[in-house]
This record gives C-alpha cells, sequence and structure tokens, in this order.
C-alpha cells in the first residue's frame, strides 16, 4: 500500500482519491494529515469489507475523534487519590521557564568550561534532606538497579526475606538484583527477621558489599514481626542501602507551617534514615516529595561518586526538563514552602476550606451533594492511610459522563453513587466541576453522605 504524500498538495495518483477526501473533510478536528489519514484509511477498509461504502464518513469521523481523546491530556483528577499512578502520580507542572531557551545544563558559567547536570537539583535535594551528595536518575526503580550495580556487582547483599518485595509493574527486588549482576543473600523469615540474621550471613559470607533495606511501601505485615532497623544494620561492617521508596525528605515537615500531618506517622524519611546511619537512600520524585517523576540517589559522597562513574548512570540520567523541574521542587523545600508543592497543599488544606469550596460549586445546584468523603495518599504509599476530605456526591454511576467532558473529569463510585472527592482537585478547577455537574443530565438525585467513601486503594 502506498503511503499518503505528506507535502503533494493534492492526491497521488496510484492512492483512491476518497481517502484522502475523506481526510481532509475531517479537518475541523484539529490532528495532523496523516493521523486523519489513517483514521480515513482504516473506515474505508471497513466499509469495504462490509460492502457499506456510505458508513465510511461518520466512522473516520469517530475513529480520528477517538484518537484526539486518546492524546495524552489534562485531566482533573477528583478521585480523592493524591498520587494516582494511572494520572501521573504528583501534579507538578514541569517549569515556570521559557522552553525556548538554551539552558546550563553541562556548563558552568563561572568558567565558561563544561559542568555536570548533577551538580544543581541533586545539590540541592541533598541539602534539604541532610545528605553530603546526591544524584538523580530516571526512577527510584532505575536508582535501586544502579546503586545495586556500582556498588555490589558480583558481590553479595543482603536482604531480609520480609522485604523481598514487589513493588509493582515487575519491579521485584529479587529481579533487580539478578540485572544489577549483585548476589542475592536472603536472610530471616517473611514475619521475623533479626539483626543476628545479617551479622551471621556477613560473617558466613567472604564477599559481602551492602545490606539493602527496603521500605513496605505499599502493603503491612502485621502480628508476629521483627525486622532490623536502619540503626542496627549500620552498626554491621558493610554500608546500608535504605530504598525509602516515596520520598519523604524529613519528618519533621519544615515545610509545613503546621508541621507533620498525623497520618505520615511511620513513613520513613530521608534525612532520619541517613542520620540513623544509613549509607544511601533511594526515592521517587513522584510520590510524596511532590515532583516530576524521577529517582534520587542520596548520601554518602564516595558511593554517589562511584554510582555517578558506573556506565549505567548514562542510561539512566534525566533530561533538563526534569532537572529544572526538581531544582524549583527543591527550592520550594528549601524555602520552606509547602505551599508552593501541590502535593503538600492538597494534603494539607483544612477540611473547612474544602467544604467551603464545596460549598460553592453546589450553591447553584443542589447544595445537599456536599458530602464528608476520605481521600488516600495513593501512588502505592501509606497503605491504609485516610485523610479526611469533602465532596459532591451524586447518585447513579455518572464517571463516563464525566470523563467525556472537556476538560476531563475523573471521579470514582462508592456504594453506587459517584464521588467528586475536592482534596485532588486544584482550586482552579473548582468552575471546572461546576460546569461538568451542570452539564449532566439531570437524574442525579443528591444521597446522604454515608460513612465508607474511601477510593478502593490505587495500584502502582
Ligand atoms: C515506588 C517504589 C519504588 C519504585 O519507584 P519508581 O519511582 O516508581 O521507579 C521502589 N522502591 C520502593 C520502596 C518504592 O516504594
Amino acid at each position: 500500500m502506498t503511503r499518503p504524500s505528506e507535502s503533494s498538495p493534492g492526491p497521488a495518483p496510484d492512492r483512491p482519491p476518497s481517502v484522502d477526501r475523506l481526510a481532509r473533510s475531517l479537518a475541523d478536528i484539529g490532528l495532523p494529515h496523516p493521523l486523519l489519514v489513517d483514521a480515513a484509511r482504516t473506515a474505508v477498509a471497513e466499509a469495504v469489507a462490509a460492502d457499506e461504502p456510505a458508513s465510511a464518513l461518520i466512522r473516520a469521523r469517530e475513529l480520528a475523534e477517538a484518537t484526539a481523546r486518546a492524546l495524552l491530556s489534562d485531566v482533573v483528577n477528583a478521585t480523592g487519590v493524591l498520587l494516582h499512578t494511572n494520572l501521573g502520580r504528583a501534579p507538578w507542572s514541569p517549569s515556570s521557564g521559557d522552553d525556548r531557551r538554551y539552558t546550563t545544563l553541562e556548563f558552568d558559567l563561572a568558567s565558561g568550561s563544561r559542568g555536570s547536570r548533577q551538580d544543581r537539583a541533586p545539590a540541592l535535594l541533598a541539602r534539604a534532606c541532610g545528605a553530603e551528595a546526591a544524584m538523580v536518575v530516571n526512577n527510584c526503580a532505575s536508582a535501586v538497579l544502579l546503586v545495586l550495580a556500582a556498588l555490589a556487582a558480583g558481590r553479595g547483599v543482603v536482604v531480609s526475606r520480609g522485604e523481598m518485595v514487589e513493588i509493582g509493574g515487575g519491579f521485584r527486588i529479587p529481579n533487580v538484583m539478578a540485572q544489577s549482576g549483585a548476589r542475592l543473600v536472603e536472610v530471616g523469615t517473611t514475619n521475623r527477621t533479626r539483626i543476628g540474621d545479617f551479622s551471621a550471613a556477613i560473617a558466613a559470607d567472604p564477599d559481602v558489599a551492602l545490606t539493602l533495606s527496603v521500605h513496605q511501601s505499599n502493603y503491612r505485615i502485621e502480628g508476629f514481626t521483627e525486622s532490623a532497623s536502619v540503626a542496627e544494620l549500620a552498626a554491621l561492617d558493610v554500608p546500608v542501602v535504605a530504598d525509602i521508596g516515596s520520598g519523604l525528605l524529613d519528618a519533621a515537615c519544615p515545610w509545613l507551617a503546621d508541621g507533620p500531618p498525623g497520618w505520615l506517622a511511620d513513613e520513613p524519611a530521608a534525612r532520619q534514615t541517613l542520620e540513623a546511619g544509613a549509607a544511601l537512600v533511594t526515592f521517587s520524585g513522584d510520590k510524596l516529595l511532590g515532583g516530576p517523576q524521577a529517582g534520587i540517589i542520596a548520601g554518602r559522597a564516595d558511593l554517589i561518586a562511584a554510582c555517578a562513574a558506573h556506565p549505567l548512570a548514562r542510561a539512566l540520567r534525566p533530561g533538563s526538563l526534569v532537572l529544572q523541574s526538581l531544582q524549583n521542587l527543591a527550592l520550594a523545600y528549601l524555602t520552606r514552602d509547602g505551599w508552593a508543592i501541590p502535593f503538600w497543599r492538597m494534603a494539607t488544606e483544612p477540611v473547612s476550606d474544602l467544604r467551603a469550596r464545596a460549598g460553592r460549586i453546589a450553591a447553584n445546584l443542589t447544595p445537599d451533594l456536599v458530602a464528608d468523603t476520605v481521600a488516600v495518599p495513593g501512588g502505592g504509599t501509606l497503605p491504609g492511610v485516610e485523610i479526611p476530605s469533602v465532596g459532591l456526591v451524586l447518585a447513579g454511576d455518572r464517571v463516563a459522563e464525566l470523563r467525556a467532558g472537556s476538560p476531563p473529569v475523573v471521579a470514582r463510585v462508592t456504594d453506587h453513587s459517584t464521588v467528586l472527592d475536592l482534596r485532588t482537585v486544584h482550586p482552579d478547577d473548582d468552575d471546572v466541576i461546576a460546569a461538568a455537574l451542570a452539564g449532566l443530565t439531570p437524574d442525579a438525585a443528591p444521597v446522604q453522605a454515608t460513612a465508607d467513601r474511601t477510593p478502593s486503594s490505587d495500584r502502582r
């Protein structure tokens, strides 16, 4: 089959002209011509196969509109899941800069010579969590892979059987270990691993490079349990790497005027994990850190240098968009301006403010739509944690209608009613919510709030 020529003014003679004409009739959809041609060609082929030539027109439009809707686009997250994996985890706008400009990505302004892309955002993040040094890679999975490859390839890494986890998307500690070339040394049992298990393994094995502690981010083991703390592991002869996952920088949350919210209670933080003696910590940029997708390795400068010198570092390095965005984020942390970080602003917005917003949205509709709800951190962090919230609750399942709007609003269904949780909605989008509700076909009878408005837990 011939391809449409994008430069020729008219249809090429060896192509059925109807496809091109059909594609041109779809121009109002706003897609580039080659994509309209794809839709037209599929529609014509279907019409020919079905022997229904007249159907091609409608079908081509349907296909082209579906393609346009399927593009990556902004949505209003009304699910109440703050770090919604399907919606890009933390909401964070990439940069405040002008995208036509060059940057000093690998340029040292003072000397005019080559600099390192790892000098700015990583150094600022290190400063914010009290680390000697830090580097940034593509995501936390990359961070763990790089640390193991750079510091333990061909050598042993001791891990508790209680932390032999799958984080999601096939990221399993034993597999990552195998990919890195490090040798897994398992100790303890699923529910109980003692510090003595680690010291015995190190004594018995002449070539252990590290101990690895992996945070149980997305599950809990409860009951008859025991595990070794980072402080205990740090007293052994080999460096401890702690994969804390979620990227809480400091348990004291100095960027929040009211200090840490109660629901953060048991979450490990980078600063305190390093203070407890971890040689390195690894964490994600887009979970509790509240930034773009990235992986951060922070801790001892000599170990960071070894990671940076490994060939995989080049393969896993971030680009300037991510580094600039992380630099802005790190500056907000160092300014102690949690309000500038959408995740923290949303996570800590007082319920009274949410209720006032809900009241304003419902004022021109039905005031009884306002109900107490429960938001969750999501993103595979803090399982079981609930954050009180307020939303608008409609009878029945209206989520498909809300998704079809522009911009799409993603809500959730609980107990046969549709919940739009305002904790994850930026206040600027309250008007979008009001318009979406006003535009629904009017059979949404208000329902009473019930106790259980918890979103189903979100996978990562
Ligand atoms: C989320 C998580 C990861 C993976 O992080 P990504 O940034 O998604 O690659 C690794 N380890 C732990 C403990 C996590 O919680």
